[in-house]
């Protein structure tokens, strides 16, 4: 078993590339992102509260996400050879409660694959999805710029908080998508 995260700015291509990670791995693909909008769409109160979040560019509350995740992790449909966990952590009080309920099952993350992009190219990749997917948070400019002063702030440090685990596997994320996915590959075979 193989238990990855893939991490990056928002427009990194984390959805993209984890897409591709799980179908050749078999791993379970577990976004936060994309939960978090599935429960948007059966408009629950939780799902009301989490959209207005969402679309203002902030992040949901840590709790909330902790549920979700361990649900995901723990709910095991299928044969999976492990899992690609994509948008969590987002900050440092999950990476924490990560690592404390992974150790509970006696497990712990393999690796950190660290999409690295750069800023303008992230903004012109939002832009463009914004237009295909209508995402509630790609389609303003305010919110895509607060969503990226935040990960400066509060999701990059978890950079060095990987590196000190000796899990921090950085990627080229300007690359296309196959040369990027031929990368992160290479780091996988040899975990
Ligand atoms: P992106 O990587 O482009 O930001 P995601 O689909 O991963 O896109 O996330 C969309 C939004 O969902 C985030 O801006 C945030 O509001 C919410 N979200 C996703 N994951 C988390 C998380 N781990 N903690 C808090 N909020 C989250």
């Amino acid at each position: 078993m193989k238990y990855l995260i893939i991490f990056g700015p928002p427009g990194a291509g984390k959805g993209t590339q984890s897409k591709l990670i799980a179908k050749r791995y078999n791993f379970k693909h577990i976004s936060t992102g994309q939960l978090l909008r599935q429960e948007i769409e059966k408009d629950t109160e939780t799902g009301k509260i989490i959209r207005s979040v969402i679309e203002n560019g902030e992040f949901v509350d840590d709790s909330l996400v902790m549920d979700i995740v361990k649900n995901e992790v723990c709910m095991d449909k299928g044969n999976f050879e492990g899992f690609i966990l994509d948008g969590f952590p987002r900050n440092i009080d999950q990476a924490i409660a990560f690592d404390e309920m992974m150790a509970s099952y006696g497990k712990k993350i393999d690796a950190v694959l660290s999409l690295e992009i750069e800023e303008s190219i992230i903004i012109k990749r939002i832009q463009h999805r914004a237009n295909i997917e209508g995402r509630l948070d790609d389609a303003d400019f305010d919110t895509v710029k607060k969503r990226i002063v935040t990960y400066h702030e509060v999701t990059e440090p978890l950079i060095t908080y990987y590196k000190s685990q000796n899990k921090y596997f950085p990627v080229n994320g300007d690359m296309a998508i196959e040369v990027n996915f031929r990368d992160i590959c290479k780091i996988i075979d040899k975990l």
